[in-house]
């Protein structure tokens, strides 16, 4: 297929190792999950390219950390200009590999475009400290100094801004890049590639290692000793491989893992700001996002009425192709990915609950499948103790806002949790209560490149975005002077 693009250099298909464009022995496929249809054929790079890469990243950042935080901070907001001015380029690149609609993409790449404006604006103000010493001769400070090579491996739902909220501060703090987009979506990181080297990123400082061998270059990323640090956002299940893999040598780790977000609806919310919450926090990108609310409990006293209008509106959206204009729901990003989501739905409907709108997949044919919502979910359904990844809304009933709050926290996850309700004592209740690293009080959105983003208990360690997630790219080095 072909991609109209004002610029169509933004397509590549070769790898950005080093700060050469390198086409690879072989190649993997990229396939549009809207058609089916080829889009690209792009290289696939083994380990032994990725432990170059880590040479050459290892070199370039001697060089890159002793620039002025003003310098890197000027090409980090060259790069920032340069992503939004292609904006409409690296939605379509995005909407091709990945489905999301286009309006989504496009979002996405401003979303991605601003945590390199943050970390930019953030390089210059990368502060240490004066401590009173504890001997009249001894004075003690503390510098950050950047971690070193950073080692990245990033998921298909957000194909830019899993990696912006990734090398944004890695650049900023001084470190080197070595990134492994999804095989699924690696054309967006090329594109971003592309940019970064125009904007002046130094030759090595950042690379984009395209391989379809996930498992050796994620072996090469944790285990080369040059890389000090390892991002990763995806599975649990794959978290929990790298930090083993880890631990050889004691890496740095980010983890942004798996979700299970609870949406609580409270009786004194207001349903229909709740509602359109849950549409944002359930929908967005089909149901695709480790935040996508993905059980709801409402309490009963307005559980029925919540229900309707929830459904009422689901069954409003348009499934398509997400270039198509007024496209809502794109296509679930492969088969297994829709038989998962067809596992829950039958799974739960076999154990008593009621299918209010969709339910099953759509006429359109392929990876679509209908918004759906579920009543009367209960304990034991698979949908409720793994994540669907899907469109589809499960509401469970419940009594007290004591069981809200204990049904919310029955999972292993704790990344993001929602609620609605306008009491302020229960407010103040569910959000100091509920497990989770983030929670959104009466909205159904809380990514943004000001705010702390991550989770707790299985869900993952450190956070992307905000000033605490420069602290993740940063050593703390304690200086005691005698003076
Ligand atoms: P998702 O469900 O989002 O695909 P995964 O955890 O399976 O989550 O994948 C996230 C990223 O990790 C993808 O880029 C994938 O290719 C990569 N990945 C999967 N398995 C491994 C592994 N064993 N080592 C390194 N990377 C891996």
């Amino acid at each position: 297929m072909t991609l109209e693009l004002k610029d169509p250099t933004l397509l590549q298909s070769h790898a950005f190792l080093g700060g050469e464009w390198v086409a690879g022995s072989r190649t993997f496929p990229v396939l549009n999950p809207a058609t089916g249809e080829k889009i690209a054929d792009v290289a696939d790079l083994t380990p032994q390219d990725v432990a170059t890469a880590i040479d050459l990243a290892y070199d370039a950042q001697r060089e890159w950390r002793n620039r002025t935080a003003k310098e890197r901070c000027a090409v980090l907001l060259k790069w920032n200009d340069l992503l939004m001015e292609n904006q409409d380029d690296l939605g379509a690149i995005l909407t091709a590999e990945m489905g999301k609609p286009l309006a989504e993409a496009k979002g996405e790449i401003a979303y991605g475009a601003s945590f390199i404006q943050w970390f930019a604006e953030e390089a210059r103000r990368v502060y240490g400290d004066v401590i009173p010493g504890h001997q009249a001769d001894k004075r003690i400070v503390v510098i950050k100094q950047p971690i070193g090579v950073v080692g990245s491996i990033t998921p298909w739902n957000f194909p830019n801004a899993m990696i912006a909220r990734k090398v944004g501060p890695a650049l900023a703090s001084g470190c080197s890049f070595v990134g492994r987009p999804a095989e699924k979506t690696p054309l967006s990181a090329l594109a971003m590639a592309v940019l970064a080297e125009r904007a002046g990123v130094p030759k090595g400082v950042l690379s984009i290692i395209t391989s379809s061998d996930s498992k050796g270059v994620g072996l090469e990323l944790c285990t080369n000793p040059k890389v000090r640090k390892l991002t990763f956002t995806g599975s649990t299940e794959v978290g929990r491989i790298l930090m083993k893999q880890c631990s050889h040598d004691i890496k740095k780790l980010s983890l942004e893992l798996g979700g299970n977000a609870p949406f609580l609806v409270f009786n004194d919310a207001d349903l229909d700001a709740a509602v359109e919450g849950a549409m944002i926090a359930k929908y967005r990108n089909s149901g695709q996002t480790c935040v996508c609310a993905n059980r709801i409990y409402v309490q009963s006293g307005v559980a029925a009425a919540f229900a309707e209008k929830l459904a009422a509106a689901t069954a409003g959206l348009t499934v398509g192709n997400g270039m198509d204009q007024g496209v809502n729901i794109g296509p679930l990003i492969d088969t297994a990915g829709l038989q998962k989501v067809e596992d829950h739905v039958s799974d739960a409907v076999s154990k008593g609950a009621r299918v209010l709108t969709g339910g099953k997949r759509s006429d359109l044919g392929g990876t679509f499948f209908q918004p759906t919502v579920l009543m009367d979910v209960a304990r034991g359904m698979k949908i409720l103790s793994e994540e669907t990844f899907g469109p589809v809304a499960p509401i469970i009933t419940f009594e007290t806002v004591e069981d809200g709050i204990a049904l919310a926290n029955d999972t292993e996850f704790g990344l993001a949790a929602y609620f609605y309700a306008r009491d302020i004592s229960t407010i103040w209740k569910v959000a100091e209560e509920l497990e989770s690293g983030m929670v959104g009080i009466n909205t159904g959105l809380v990514s943004t490149a000001e705010a702390p983003f991550g989770g707790i208990k299985s869900s993952g360690l450190g956070r992307e975005g905000s000033k605490y997630g420069m602290d993740e790219f940063l050593e703390i080095k304690y200086l005691c002077m005698a003076v």
